[in-house]
């Protein structure tokens, strides 16, 4: 992937000391070569590798103390304005503030909707609404209704109705009288672009002059992705680019593209299915992450969020005490699980995600953990020291799990509580730091 080519490609300038102007131009002839790879247009590629002569030259790389270093860093930069520069937030001036969600079948707008719901609604200043207007399949207003149930953000809908600007009006009017003040639009996309599709998704947005037009796009789609921008910004001229699916193998060569050939803001992405898999983007992380730094900023971050800082107190003095018991196990688990898929997390330390790539690691990981825990009394949870041999037996057959495997689970626990015992004084914050290096 495009990440690796450009690994291959610093290599020889990252650390080391001896660069010389042929292998400057060397390296950015690689650096274009995986550019190009990854789906950016061939003349966004040459030009962003002239700019980066230009300022190597000018700048006098060959001379500086460490000129590998130097590269490195104005590829970054360079990367990073790229894609943009600076983070864009979006408009939620109105009253209420209309977003209307625009992109093909499958890019992940029904999702997104959730997730931006999800993300607003915990600024505790907002209350959306969803509205329904993917009027075509059934499954669509089920599928909308379900992802507020989970997030608990009132969904609108009319199943009678066929007529997307009727039910997007009577959405804005149900949010007023409701003391709603953002909409959020979900919308039908077709399978490709086609003018049933334009001329639908226009006259929505005639109709209601959303505050952002946000065009959402699946970044495993490559070069289409761009094409389907163009198209669609072509009629909407829309305000951002919500990149889907960055959770995969794909490494951001689309929001390279997107950004340079309709010069829009690209200004969350999407990293799983999940409603929490939602991240505000930051050009510069997106340009390290491209550059294979891992975008640890990003996973900290979330890591932070999730992390409650009451319960971390409380389970700092439960270790201190000694009573750190199954029953906090369960709930790490659980708040681990919150942050997103484990290969989503993994993938952002650096390093890891070339190791970890092969393996299999997902959600259930835990399955056979939390079986396990389940099946034990709250006192064995507390005290796991009384679980003997017979116990072990009731909770392997209530859990389904073999005795070696719950064996497995206390043994790991028991180190666990050990180390966690170890390292206190320097306390949860300590291990956050840990995380972060
Ligand atoms: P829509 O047709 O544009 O409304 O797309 P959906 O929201 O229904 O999403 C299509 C599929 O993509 C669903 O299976 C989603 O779970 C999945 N999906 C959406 N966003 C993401 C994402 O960021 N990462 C991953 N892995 N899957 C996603
Ligand atoms: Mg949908």
């Amino acid at each position: 992937n495009l990440s690796d080519k450009l690994d291959k490609a610093l290599h020889i300038l990252k650390g080391h000391g001896q660069i010389t102007e042929v292998n400057v131009a060397e390296t950015l002839k690689e650096v274009r070569r995986a550019l190009v790879d990854a789906d950016v247009n061939y003349k966004i590629a040459k030009e962003f590798t002239a700019t980066v002569k230009e300022k190597a030259l000018g700048q006098n790389v060959l001379k500086s103390l460490k000129p590998g270093q130097l590269m490195v860093k104005l590829v970054k930069d360079e990367l990073t304005e790229l894609m943009g520069g600076d983070v864009e937030d979006i408009d939620l001036s109105g009253k209420p503030s209309i977003i209307l969600m625009s992109g093909l079948q499958g890019s992940g707008k029904t999702t997104f909707s959730g997730k931006l719901a999800n993300f607003l609604a915990t600024k505790k200043t907002k209350k959306p609404l969803l509205v329904a207007c993917d009027v075509y399949r059934p499954a669509a207003i089920d599928q909308l209704h379900v992802v507020g149930d989970q997030i608990g953000v009132e969904v609108f809908s009319d199943r009678g109705n066929n007529d997307p600007v009727a039910i997007a009006k009577a959405g804005i009017a149900h949010a007023k009288e409701n003391g709603c003040n953002v909409v959020i639009i979900d919308t039908a996309g077709r399978l490709a672009v086609d003018e049933v599709m334009m001329t639908e998704i226009a006259n929505i947005h005639e109709a209601i002059t959303p505050n952002e037009t946000l065009f959402v796009v699946d970044s495993m789609t490559g070069q289409d992705a761009v094409n389907t921008a163009k198209a669609f910004n072509d009629v909407l001229n829309f305000d951002g680019v919500i990149l889907t699916k960055l959770d995969g193998d794909t490494r951001g060569g689309a929001a390279i593209s997107i950004k340079s050939v309709v010069n829009k803001p690209i200004k969350f992405i999407g990293t799983g299915e999940k409603m929490e898999a939602i991240d505000v983007f930051y050009p510069s992380r997106m340009a390290d992450r491209i550059l294979g730094m891992g975008d640890v900023v990003s996973l900290v971050e979330r890591a932070q969020e999730q992390f409650d800082e009451e319960e971390a107190r409380k389970l700092q003095k439960k270790i201190a005490k000694n009573q750190f018991g199954f029953d906090d196990f369960l709930k790490q688990i659980q708040q681990i699980k919150k942050m997103g898929n484990m290969k989503d997390l993994i993938g952002m330390i650096p390093g890891a995600g070339k190791m970890m790539k092969n393996m299999d690691i997902d959600d259930d990981a835990f399955r056979h953990i939390e079986a396990i825990i389940h099946s034990m009394t709250p006192e064995e949870r507390s005290k796991p020291q009384i679980i003997n041999s017979s116990r072990k037996k009731r909770i392997g057959k209530g859990s389904g799990t073999s005795i070696q495997q719950v064996n497995q689970l206390l043994k790991q626990f028991d180190q666990m509580s050990k180390m966690m015992k170890m390292m206190q004084g320097g306390g949860g914050k300590r291990m956050m730091q840990m995380m972060g290096k």
